[in-house]
């Protein structure tokens, strides 16, 4: 009866927008917060008639993510019309993409404690995403309850990328792990802000689970609704339970789809699942086939970098795989090597930029990394508030670590008398020649206070304290 006799099976459906400046197939402007229903046309209201025109920018940003994904990119993709009633659906069909996808066959490595995740990318498809419904006077804005709905036709036909992976991913963290680094190659690719609260990434998770050993696949759910990586985590969770316990009360899990709520915790149906014929998927008449230019895969192979995957094993042979996944997946890893490439203690480095620096909010792309290098470098030697308050500065125009540190260095005096006194006592023959006219010995008693405070000490104070007790 235990839960370790049991393995789940999980696989993702990622939907991502594209924030390319316009629609996919008409040349309204895409605009996050916008008034509502302003940015509208005939084409994107579904007006009969009307004809789109392919976002071209679209169609490069998907053979881009799709080459990330390790997908093989079709000579020849094909729009298809995809059939089903919403009211966020003004035309009653989404162009979609059917059996042939741009991209298709895949495999995204998510490195891990003992080796690497490999997850197989089955497609990765362009299609259009539908309007915004708000649900009015109900509880949490869902539709039980509401008393009205109003729809905002500015989301109508926002290019839309949705990857399907393998039902490869074992656990609820492995899940989670995997959608935060696609997330995280998703944003460097810089064709996405892919950001779950606002909508512009979501993922629903298909989940089974079968006794361990077994080869066939039992029947799945769909998890909808989950807008952060916790709430993935803990609905997946959920849904495992609840499928181990049906399945160990003698009754067969039943194939639907589940809203999880996050605030309860609770799994409620939404419906039964469509099955692909159910849409009457036809090619969109309107839509000539996307052929990929030789030009387009040689430029988009060109500017790939290094993944964020092969970055974390690169990065974990000088720290350990928890602190250079974190760097990795918060975007903090260039600056992090900036950093460290000054010659400051690597680790230090990266600590404080898992913890104080992220503490800040400071944008890791508006920091000068040589001057970042300064404040860690002297962390240990200036108050903690002072050293928060130059982190938090840090992301500044011209910031200057200098300065930071030269205001937090100890200027009171009634702590640095006793050690001028004591570097004065134990060096009796410099205090003679000084006060015999070796004024160039000042420096020499200078440094040796510096050393005493580990260099916290303010030089001008110290100096002027010095003086005033040599020529006493
Ligand atoms: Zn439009
Ligand atoms: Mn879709």
């Amino acid at each position: 009866m235990s839960a370790a006799a049991w393995e789940p099976v999980i696989g993702l459906e990622i939907h991502v927008q594209l924030k390319t400046r316009t629609k996919m197939f008409c040349a309204c402007a895409l605009e996050y917060g916008a008034e509502p229903n302003t940015h509208t046309c005939p084409i994107c209201l579904g007006h009969p008639g009307i004809l789109p025109v392919p976002n071209g920018k679209a169609v490069e940003w998907t053979v881009k993510l799709g080459r990330a994904l390790g997908c093989a990119i079709a000579p020849r993709a094909v729009f298809h019309r995809k059939h089903y009633f919403y009211p966020d659906l003004a035309k009653g069909y989404q162009i979609s993409q059917y059996d042939e996808p741009l991209c298709t066959g895949g495999r995204f490595v998510v490195p891990s404690h003992d080796g690497d995740l490999e997850v197989g990318i089955v497609r990765a498809h362009l299609e259009e995403d539908a309007a915004k419904i708000v649900h009015v006077g109900g509880a949490g804005g869902r539709i039980g309850g509401a008393d009205h709905s109003l729809v905002d036709y500015n989301r109508a036909g926002t290019p839309l990328v949705e990857i399907v992976s393998a039902p490869d991913l074992r656990s609820a963290d492995e899940a989670k792990r995997f959608l935060q680094l696609l997330r995280q190659t998703v944003i460097e690719l810089g064709i996405s802000d892919a950001e779950m609260e606002k909508g512009t990434l979501r993922a629903d998770a298909n989940v089974s689970v079968r006794r361990t050993g077994e080869q066939e696949l039992r029947t799945r759910t769909e998890l909808k609704n989950m807008n952060s990586f916790t709430f993935i985590a803990r609905g997946i969770e959920a849904e495992i339970a609840r499928q181990i316990e049906v399945w160990e009360s003698g009754a067969e899990v039943v194939q639907q789809t589940y809203d999880f709520h996050a605030d309860t915790g609770a799994l409620t149906p939404r419906r039964t699942k469509e099955e692909a014929e159910d849409y009457r998927y036809l090619p969109e008449p309107d839509l000539v086939p996307v052929e990929p230019s030789a030009e387009l895969l040689e430029r988009v192979r060109g500017e790939l970098r290094e993944l964020p995957g092969a970055r974390v094993r690169r990065l974990e042979a000088a720290l350990d795989f928890e602190t250079a996944n974190g760097l990795v997946t918060s975007g903090r890893d260039r600056l992090y090597e900036a950093v460290a490439a000054t010659g400051v203690d690597a680790r230090a480095a990266a600590n404080v930029l898992m913890n104080q620096f992220a503490a800040t909010g400071v944008a890791p792309d508006a920091v000068d990394a040589a001057e970042l290098a300064k404040l860690v470098e002297a962390r240990d030697r200036i108050p903690r508030a002072a050293f928060l308050e130059a982190l938090a500065a840090s992301g500044e125009p011209g910031f200057s670590a200098d300065r930071y540190l030269a205001d937090a260095a100890l200027t009171d005096t009634a702590e640095l008398e006793p050690l001028v006194d004591r570097v004065l006592a134990e060096n009796p023959d410099q205090v003679a020649s000084y006060r015999s006219g070796k004024q160039g010995l000042l420096g020499f008693f200078v440094g040796q206070v510096m050393r005493e405070t580990n260099g916290k000490a303010n030089a001008k104070v110290v100096s002027e304290l010095v003086r005033a007790k040599l020529d006493a």
